[in-house]
């Protein structure tokens, strides 16, 4: 029998909800790209439920009683005294949000003599050292495509709250104000900018089909070229780099995971090379940029804007510099957890549980590392140490 250790965010502060917002989800059956939602055999779940927090337990605990398996479900997951930290020492699986990332690193995988599998309930498994899981020979899964869409919603309202700067201005609407020079002395219009994606994965292409209709000139670098077709469908301008691409865009979004290639890409000599003005959203992970560089990049006003989800660490300190830097639009890291994506990476991540226990395939596509190697889109998508 399997030991389960879910880390998940803490219930809302006032209480696990005992209503929704609305009544129901729509349906969503496949993907962009023809791949099926999650086919889990069954769910133990209200689509639309609060499910991503401790009370929600993924819906995982009548599945995995019902056949004798042991769930440990916590938000306490930081140092060797939390209940993560003890309960990994016999745990067969580990399940982790990048939300809430119960980090994986090399000591703590080594001193997990039982651990056979780590799912990520969403998309990025930067949280796990893949060096190590690949050291030690433990599979590592995640919930691909579940959230992307939520994402790539999430830059574009970012993109158009940043470029009219709409955060302050509903402030001032909040606090009783009417001041319009206030509003709008930094406020433009995105209709003729140029926006450059960093990497044309499932995010980034997503970002720029819904920035499209803007008319604006979209720009992308990636490690491999999109078709031609889409290229030409979007208007696309390919640039062989982030380097090469950024100093002719108006607006950056990053949209890569973090690996070796990645990690710190946005540091001070390349923010430097941006338009001044320019807005750079990233909700991919907080480590492809340099914190201080970016706070010194608003500070300076070589950026008008800097906005994204994902921090370094997780959750971020109160004292955290973004917090208080000026022309942010930051949120704690939500994109990828809205209630739509939960009921997605919950029903993933009962489809990747079911495989594993009945000794099935998991779907390649969810694939990260397996067999000792990076695999499926772990092998498309990330670098490791040992291959830079
Ligand atoms: P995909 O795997 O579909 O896309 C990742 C893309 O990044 C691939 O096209 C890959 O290129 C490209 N890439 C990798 N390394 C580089 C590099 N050095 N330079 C340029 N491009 C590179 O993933 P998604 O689009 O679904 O997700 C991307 C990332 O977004 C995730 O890894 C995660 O970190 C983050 N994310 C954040 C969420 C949130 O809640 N904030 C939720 C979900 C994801 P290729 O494959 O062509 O080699």
């Amino acid at each position: 029998m399997a030991k389960v250790l879910c880390v998940l965010y803490d219930d809302p502060t006032d209480g696990y909800p005992t209503a929704c917002a609305r009544d129901d989800l729509p349906r969503i059956d496949s993907y962009p790209d023809g791949q099926s939602a999650p086919t889990p055999r069954g769910t133990d779940f209200t689509p639309g439920h609060l499910l991503g927090s401790v009370s929600g337990e993924l819906g995982l605990r009548a599945f995995l009683e019902s056949r004798g398996h042991t769930l440990v479900v916590t938000s306490d997951k930081d140092g060797a005294d939390s209940v993560f930290g003890r309960e990994l020492a016999d745990a067969d699986v580990v399940v982790s949000q990048p939300f809430w990332p119960a980090y994986l690193t090399a000591e703590r995988l080594a001193a997990a003599k039982n651990l056979k599998l780590a799912v990520t309930a969403g998309i990025g498994s930067d949280h796990v050292d893949l060096d190590a899981a690949i050291a030690h020979g433990v599979t590592v899964a995640e919930v691909t495509y579940c959230n992307s869409i939520s994402v790539a919603e999430h830059v574009v309202m970012m993109t158009l709250s940043l470029v009219r700067d709409y955060l302050p201005a509903h402030r001032v609407a909040r606090e009783g104000g009417w001041h319009i020079a206030d509003c709008v002395a930094r406020s433009y219009d995105l209709e003729g900018m140029h926006v450059g994606t960093v990497a044309a994965g499932r995010i980034g292409i997503a970002v720029l089909r819904r920035l499209a209709p803007f008319d604006v000139t979209l720009h992308y670098t990636d490690r491999h070229r999109l078709p031609a077709a889409l290229e030409e469908e979007l208007g696309l301008v390919f640039h062989e780099s982030a380097a090469d691409m950024v100093p002719h865009c108006d607006v950056v979004t990053v949209n890569a995971p973090l690996h070796p290639e990645t990690e710190h890409l946005f540091d001070a000599d390349l923010l430097a090379t941006m338009k001044r003005g320019a807005y750079l959203i990233n909700t991919a992970r907080a480590r492809i940029v340099d914190q201080d560089a970016v706070r010194h990049a608003l500070e300076s006003g070589r950026l008008a804007g800097y906005a994204g989800d994902v921090w370094y660490p997780q959750p971020a300190p109160p004292d955290h510099p973004w917090r208080t830097m000026p022309h942010h639009g930051m949120t704690p890291h939500i994109s990828g957890s809205s209630l739509s994506a939960q009921a997605r990476y919950a029903a993933g991540t009962r489809e990747i549980l079911e495989c594993w226990l009945d000794g099935t395939p998991i779907r390649d596509a969810y694939l990260i590392v397996s067999g000792g190697a990076l695999a499926g889109t772990g092998a498309h998508s990330y670098a490791v140490q040992t291959r830079s």
